[in-house]
C-alpha cells in the first residue's frame, strides 16, 4: 500500500513560495489540480500544494527526499499529511503556553512552534530519553527556540504547578498500537476480534493508558483547547477513549467538529462521533489516523487564575 510523499515546509526557516521555487528550479513540475494527488496518478517529478493543510506539499509515492538539501537544512520536514492535522487543529497563537504531552520524536512539536511563529513556550514531554535526544536534534535542525524538552512522565506533572498556570493548549498524541502506520497496514489486522490474545491485551492496555493521559491533560486548570490523536485504526484507542473522557469531563469540555471540510469522520459509536476525524490510505491518501478536539465550555480566551 502506498501514499504520496508529504512535505511540510518549515516556515521557521523558509516559506512555501521559496520551497516551491527551489523544486521548480530543480526539475520538478508544479501541478495545480487536486485529481493528481492520488499516488497512482501522480507522475514522477511532479508535485502540488495540499488542499487541506497550509504549507504542505504533495509528491508522488516513493519520492525520496532524505538527501535533499532543504531537508538537511531543516527547511522541509518529511511528515505525513495526517500527522500535520493535530498542530493545525490546535492552532495555538504566537506567544501562548502549550503542552505537548507525548512529544518525541517531535514532528508535531516542531509544527506547533512554526504555527506559533517561534514565539511563546512549548513544554514538550517524553518518557523516553533516547526519543527526547532525537527530538532535540530535530528541533535544533528546524531552528525552533521555544521548546523546553522534558524527559519526564507526563502523568507525573502536577496540574497545580504554577509553571503551567498559563497553559491553554495541549496536544495529546500518546503511544498507540500504530495499526494505522503505512508499513503495517498490509499485514496487521484492524479487526480487534481477529487479533491473537496477546495483541488484544496490548491494545486494551494502551487504551487504558490513553484515557489516563487525555484525562490528565484535561485536568490542567486553564486549558482552552486540547487535541487527541493516534495513528491507530481501533475504535478502542480512538472513539472509545473520547467517550470515556467525555463522561468524566463533559461539564468542562465539549467535543468540537475538527477539520469541518474533511469528509472522513469518526466511527458512529457515539452520538458526536462525526465531530472526530478519521484518515487512511483509502480515506484521504494518508496513513491511518484519528483526531478529536476538545474545547473548554467557558472558553473566553482569558486565563482564569
Ligand atoms: N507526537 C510525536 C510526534 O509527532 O513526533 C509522536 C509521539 S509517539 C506516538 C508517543 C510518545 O509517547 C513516545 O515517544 C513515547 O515515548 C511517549 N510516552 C509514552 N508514555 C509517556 C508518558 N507517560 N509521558 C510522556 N511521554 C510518554
Amino acid at each position: 500500500m502506498q501514499i504520496p510523499r508529504y512535505v511540510r515546509v518549515n516556515t521557521v526557516r523558509t516559506s512555501t513560495e521559496e520551497v516551491i521555487a527551489w523544486f521548480t528550479e530543480n526539475g520538478f513540475k508544479l501541478r495545480r489540480k487536486r485529481s493528481i494527488v492520488d499516488s497512482i496518478q501522480m507522475a514522477s517529478g511532479t508535485f502540488c500544494v495540499d488542499e487541506h493543510i497550509p504549507n504542505v506539499l504533495v509528491f508522488p509515492a516513493g519520492t525520496d527526499l532524505h538527501d535533499n538539501i532543504l531537508y538537511k537544512e531543516g527547511k522541509i520536514i518529511l511528515q505525513d499529511k495526517a500527522s500535520c492535522f493535530p498542530a493545525f487543529v490546535l492552532n495555538p497563537p504566537a506567544g501562548s503556553d502549550v503542552m505537548d504531552a507525548c512529544a518525541a520524536p517531535g514532528n508535531k512539536t516542531s509544527h506547533l512552534a512554526a504555527i506559533m511563529d517561534n514565539k511563546g513556550q512549548i513544554f514538550a514531554f517524553d518518557i523516553s530519553e533516547k526519543r527526547i535526544s532525537t527530538m532535540k536534534k530535530l528541533l535544533h535542525r528546524a531552528g525552533e527556540k521555544i521548546v523546553e524538552a522534558k524527559h519526564q512522565d507526563f502523568l507525573k506533572t502536577d496540574p497545580r504547578d504554577p509553571v503551567y498556570t498559563n497553559v491553554q493548549y495541549i496536544l495529546v498524541d500518546p503511544s498507540c498500537s500504530g495499526s494505522g502506520m503505512i508499513n503495517r497496514l498490509d499485514y496487521v489486522t484492524s479487526d480487534i476480534d481477529n487479533m491473537d490474545a496477546k495483541e488484544k491485551q496490548r491494545v486494551y492496555s494502551l487504551a487504558r493508558f490513553q484515557v489516563k493521559v487525555l484525562s490528565h491533560a484535561l485536568s490542567f486548570p486553564n486549558v482552552k483547547k486540547a487535541v487527541y490523536s493516534t495513528c491507530s485504526l481501533h475504535n478502542i484507542e480512538n472513539e472509545e477513549v473520547i467517550v470515556k473522557c467525555l463522561e468524566k469531563f463533559h461539564e468542562k469540555f465539549e467535543l468540537k467538529k475538527a477539520l469541518p471540510d474533511w469528509p472522513h469522520r469518526g466511527h458512529a459509536v457515539f452520538p458526536q462521533a462525526s465531530n472526530c476525524v478519521r484518515a487512511s490510505p483509502k480515506e484521504g491518501s494518508t496513513s491511518g489516523f484519528f483526531l478529536a478536539l476538545f474545547e473548554a465550555r467557558n472558553s473566553t480566551g482569558t486565563v482564569e487564575v
